[in-house]
């Protein structure tokens, strides 16, 4: 027996039931968009693992890197002990991010991230002795993580909220302000309930695992008056959109707006390790100044700032400054609007849409996903339907010709 039928019996995977799952794939090796299956298939990537591998899949620069590091020093607790990967990516994000986004905080998850910027919030607020601002405000179709944290500022129905209610904290979950009704409706929750927020959660311009789903730059700058206006702390989690995804390096530039905190992991380390950073500008950091232990922000993983993370971040950003990485997203986002938008007369399809290196086929619905996702694997493509969507995040070097065989296949699972 194999090693995946032996070990099926004891993995338990994600978002899976179980009792109906189809034994995974098992991949043995993968190389720039291609994944390489144990039986000697090879499969174009149109996902880039969760959208993370945006240099495509060992890149040797990234893994040069994390080589030297892991020979060097793979590990050292971050209290106390510095070391210069992290020291140094702390300094480049920083440089990245406008305004007074200086404060680097590295977790090991996205989620974690999240997590930390919701604490820096709340007590920024609490160590300047304002007491009862602990919500935050988030919006439907939002997804910010799985911790419970998390769940409970994700879209309502995703995040489980009246499963698990009175484990999750309680926070408000309103509909984005995109129209009319929803800003009359976002106007009136803040008027109403100001005094109890400590901050406003937003994915920038796309609700990633929500379903992909767009919006205009303006909204984000409705979010940025509303927060400057009432005092609140605005948060843009960046952890999808983050380096060069939706065609800027960050989301929030196309909207010329500077949140208070950005979340970030995904694509930090060009989908090599785990790392994760909250970045906070230095009035928040200087909230937690004092001469009291008690002001300090209490969190601290285990596997913080991990040098070999860090050393595959810092080859990330390098890769980011020296190959022209941005172009091929352009290049990317004209392609697939050319090739994806004819599937929008097919039948069952309704939707179709592309920002950067991001697109989407939604359908009405999607009956079998298991039996799509083999019929795509037939056609020798990586792509996994979610919901009711069919959505492209391939890795920004993935050829043109690599690039066509993933809309095609696409368009062919379609019309059958
Ligand atoms: C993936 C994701 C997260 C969670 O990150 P994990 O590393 O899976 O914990 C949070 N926010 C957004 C926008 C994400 O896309």
């Amino acid at each position: 027996m194999s090693w995946l039928e032996t070990g099926w019996r004891h993995v338990w995977l994600p978002y899976a039931q179980m009792q109906t799952a189809p034994l995974p794939l098992p991949a043995v090796r993968t190389e720039g968009s291609r994944i390489h299956l144990e039986d000697g298939r090879v499969l174009i990537d149109g996902i880039a693992s969760w959208w993370t591998a945006c240099h495509g899949y060992n890149h040797p620069h990234i893994v040069a890197a994390v080589a030297e590091q892991l020979g060097r020093m793979p590990h050292v607790m971050f209290g106390g002990l510095g070391h210069e990967p992290a020291y140094r990516l702390a300094t480049r994000l920083a440089a990245l991010m406008p305004g007074s986004l200086n404060r680097v905080f590295f977790t090991d998850s996205g989620s974690v991230a999240v997590e930390v910027a919701i604490k820096i919030a709340v007590q920024s607020r609490l160590n300047r002795g304002e007491r009862g601002r602990t919500k935050i405000l988030a919006f439907t179709g939002g997804y910010h993580g799985d911790t419970l944290g998390t769940m409970a500022i994700c879209d309502p129905e995703e995040g489980m909220h009246s499963m698990f209610s009175g484990l999750l904290p309680e926070q408000p979950v309103v509909p984005l302000p995109r129209d009319p009704a929803s800003i009359a409706g976002f106007e009136s929750f803040l008027e109403q309930h100001h005094k109890t927020l400590a901050a406003i959660i937003v994915e920038p311009l796309v609700q990633g695992a929500g379903g992909m789903v767009l919006h205009e730059p303006e909204v984000l700058r409705r979010l940025s008056k509303a927060a400057d206006h009432y005092g609140l702390t605005l948060i843009f989690d960046e952890i999808f959109t983050g380096f060069g995804r939706t065609g800027t390096m960050f989301a929030y530039e196309r909207a010329g707006v500077t949140p208070d905190i950005v979340t970030l992991s995904k694509a930090l380390t060009g989908g090599t390790c785990p790392l994760a950073a909250t970045i906070a500008t230095d009035e928040l950091f200087e909230a937690f100044l004092s001469g009291s232990p008690m002001t300090a922000l209490m969190h601290g993983p285990t596997f913080m700032a991990n040098p070999l993370g860090c050393a595959a971040a810092n080859a990330s950003l390098d890769l980011f400054e020296t190959e022209p990485r941005l172009e091929q997203v352009a290049a990317i986002s004209a392609q697939l609007k050319r090739e994806l938008e004819p599937y929008r007369t097919l039948p069952g399809v309704r939707d179709v849409r592309v920002l950067g290196a991001i697109g989407v086929v939604e359908l009405e619905r999607i009956e079998n996903p298991a039996a799509l996702r083999q019929a795509l694997v037939k056609q020798g493509v990586w792509i996994r339907p979610f919901r009711n969507i069919l959505y492209l995040t391939p890795a920004f070097t993935v050829s043109p010709e690599e690039l066509s065989t993933l809309t095609q296949a696409i368009g062919t699972v379609l019309a059958a």
